[in-house]
């Protein structure tokens, strides 16, 4: 891309460019950040700076920036067959092979996999194909999909409204109807009262509380994210998805994992499903999948729900123009021989995880910090006001912004959720690169608190 000074790109973006969850006065005040390059772990802005991207992009880059493999598979496939669709009794290579390897990856009632090029889209998909299975098993009624508060599942009118945000839901006459949302499974904010353990059976059990009160003959299906991410890494007591599942057969309805973060290695497991030890019936994949070279979303069907879509139910009337891209599926299948040559799922589950989270917990003791929760390569700081009494600080969000922009400006990317702090590094990050983003870490809270006057 040519060169232009930082203040020309500034002045340029703030003029054409809408940016996706921005506030676009507020944007063009300040004036952005220029991203310019990135390798391995850091990025490099305009101005030469580096910065150490605790967030993988936004949950995606597991591999790291700069692997040549994936440019020259992406470069290879263009001259080959840049595009074909699928749609007219058509394929391709890679998305045949794509297809081939994600079944022998995921759980074994995955055989199947429909493409798209987003997560929201793959949700999208999802609410489709749960309504028409339940159609074609001559139960049209059940439609309602139960979701959770501070959900993330996209941004499309259906992903937005599966979604359990209501800043998102004020905006554009969400949610669609029959879809609901019942409590997340947020020990610290809504369980602290009893042990976790109990809470994770209290919070799944408002499942059962939302089934009975609109009829088990209404419900379709339930989705959730195995760990909530961009609600504020909300993970749930061991005791929860287990109960969560055993509800979902009891009724009958479907279970669907959105392992859009999740997926791909950040556990410590290829899926977050697995991590907690359940078998959903459809899984969303995006993001990790391609490690964000390139855009890809799909949705894993089980052989219960394929079974039936193929047996009985002539055209799926649903599919997208770049459904199974030749470039993008080349690009994931390099990308999870990576995975594999390279052992990045064994790294995190025995190596690598468990380093960043005994570091990360080191900030447990921080006067800003009331809890640290992490599991394999995700973790959470819950930013408090009174450490010893936990209370949650009155205008919520506002610290977690000061201590999101410390850390910018030292050098870290890491997240705001409200007051709650979020990492997600790339999987191939060293120990050494941990220590540097514990430290800069423990600087910007200390940056914070001085800022706030706690400590
Ligand atoms: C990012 C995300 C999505 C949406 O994916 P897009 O590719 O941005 O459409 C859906 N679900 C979860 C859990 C996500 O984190």
């Amino acid at each position: 891309m040519n060169k232009r000074a930082t203040r020309d790109w500034q002045e340029l973006d703030s003029q054409h460019y809408l940016h996706p969850f921005t506030d676009f006065r507020a944007l063009a005040a300040e004036g952005s950040r220029i991203i310019t390059r990135a390798e391995g772990v850091y990025l490099y802005d305009s101005e030469g700076r580096q910065i150490l991207d605790g967030m993988s992009g936004l949950w995606c880059v597991n591999i790291g920036y700069g692997r040549n493999e994936l440019a020259d598979v992406a470069a290879r496939q263009m001259r080959e067959l840049p595009f074909y669709n699928s749609f007219f009794k058509s394929a391709h290579p890679p998305a045949i092979e794509l297809s081939r390897q994600l079944a022998e990856l995921t759980p074994p009632q995955f055989k199947r996999v429909f493409y798209t090029n987003s997560g929201s889209e793959a949700n999208d998909t999802i609410v489709r194909m749960a309504r028409r299975y339940w159609d074609l098993m001559d139960q049209p009624k059940r439609s309602v999909i139960i979701s959770r508060i501070n959900a993330y599942h996209g941004s499309t009118m259906a992903g937005a409204s599966l979604g359990g945000m209501s800043a998102m839901h004020a905006q554009g006459g969400l949610p669609i109807p029959d879809i609901v949302h019942i409590e997340q499974p947020y020990w610290y904010e809504n369980g602290i009262d009893v042990s976790p353990a109990e809470y994770g059976l209290r919070a799944a059990r408002r499942l059962r509380e939302k089934i009975e009160e609109l009829g088990s003959e209404r419900v379709a299906a339930f989705i959730g994210e195995p760990i909530q991410g961009a609600g504020g890494v909300i993970i749930p007591p061991d005791t929860y998805w287990p109960e969560i599942q055993r509800i979902c057969r009891e009724y009958g309805i479907l279970l669907i994992a959105d392992e859009v973060i999740c997926g791909f290695g950040r556990t410590g497991r290829w899926f977050g499903c697995e991590h907690f030890g359940f078998e959903p019936d459809f899984m969303t994949i995006a993001k990790g999948l391609t490690s964000g070279y390139q855009p890809l979303g799909g949705v894993m069907v089980s052989d219960r729900v394929a079974d039936v879509l193929i047996e009985k139910g002539g055209d799926f009337n649903h599919g997208f123009t770049w459904s199974g891209h030749p470039v993008a599926c080349a690009v994931a299948i390099e990308n999870l021989a990576i995975m594999r040559r390279e052992r990045l799922v064994e790294r995190v589950q025995e190596d690598i995880g468990p380093y960043l989270q005994r570091r990360w917990r080191e900030l447990a003791d921080h006067p800003l910090v009331g809890e640290v929760r992490g599991v394999g390569l995700i973790g959470a700081l819950e930013l408090v006001a009174h450490k010893g009494s936990k209370t949650l600080f009155r205008n919520r969000g506002d610290t977690g912004l000061i201590c999101r922009d410390h850390c910018f400006a030292n050098g870290l990317v890491m997240r705001a959720t409200r007051d709650t702090m979020i990492i997600a590094p790339p999987l191939v990050i060293t120990k050494e690169q941990v220590d540097e983003l514990i430290e800069k870490a423990r600087r910007c809270l200390d940056l914070t608190a001085a800022d706030i006057g706690v400590g």
